[in-house]
């Protein structure tokens, strides 16, 4: 079984686009959450993820976006929020607002799907400290998490906790960076984010999983992203968003 993993597409629909154009052969999509938020094409993208299966792991961003309440987000998180409520067709909010909090097992006891930390969608897991609660939460052999747009994870050997990070051989280009899985370790893993990277590589994130090699691949590729920074502006909302994109942060 081969799982492409996605999250944090934050209605980047030229990268998604991408991303399902660049994806080597895989079964099934594990959609780790925040599909809407950001971008400039909310129901592009709610209705490309539909269409892609039901391992859909809800964000906090699609939360806030398919509910009457704006929770305490950023002033330019809020405002990008309120603006997709406002677009969102009734049909798609309603199925955002349908999505299950974290915590999806689509391989039963092996692997865990979450947003943020598998007890909480808005907690960031960002360090190590983070890591070692969240593998201690999880039970799982790999749990797959996304909400901080970086492409990174962490292998527990049980002496110890080591930070995991692709090294790609280009920063333009289709690039990939392949991690061999062992049965005797056990991971938290990020695929990056497809639609808003903020870890200084402007590329769309996604990643392979491979269970039969025990393989997982990281990749990178270029996406049309002037496309995504013009209708950031003409639909209104805040430039920096648009800004953000090319920088990767
Ligand atoms: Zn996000």
């Amino acid at each position: 079984m081969v799982a492409l993993l996605v999250s944090d597409i934050h209605g980047n629909l030229p990268a998604f686009e991408a991303v399902l154009a660049a994806a080597p052969q895989y079964d099934v999509v594990w959609n780790l959450g925040d599909i809407v938020g950001y971008g400039a094409n909310p129901n592009e993208v709610v209705q490309l993820a539909r269409n892609l299966g039901k391992i859909v792991v809800r964000g906090n961003h699609d939360r806030a976006c398919s509910s009457g309440t704006i929770p305490d987000f950023s002033p330019l998180a809020a405002y990008a929020a309120r603006w997709t409520q406002e677009v969102l067709t009734k049909e798609n909010q309603l199925w955002l607002s349908k999505l299950r909090r974290g915590g999806l097992r689509p391989l039963g006891s092996r692997v865990l799907c979450v947003h943020g930390m598998p007890n909480y969608e808005d907690e960031y897991l960002t360090h190590k400290g983070r890591a070692q609660s969240a593998l201690k939460a999880s039970r799982a052999w790999i749990t797959f998490f996304g909400h901080t747009h970086f492409q990174e994870g962490w292998i527990s050997d049980k002496q110890e906790i080591t930070l995991l990070r692709p090294n790609f051989p280009s920063t333009d280009g289709p690039v990939r960076f392949e991690v061999a899985l062992s049965p005797n370790c056990r991971y938290v893993i990020n695929p990056g984010s497809v639609g808003q990277p903020r870890d200084g590589d402007w590329r769309a994130a996604f990643a392979i999983f491979d269970d039969v090699q025990s393989k997982l691949t990281w990749h990178r590729v270029p996406y049309k992203v002037l496309t995504a920074q013009r209708r950031i502006r003409r639909a209104g909302l805040p430039p920096y968003l648009a800004d953000r994109l090319r920088i990767g942060r």
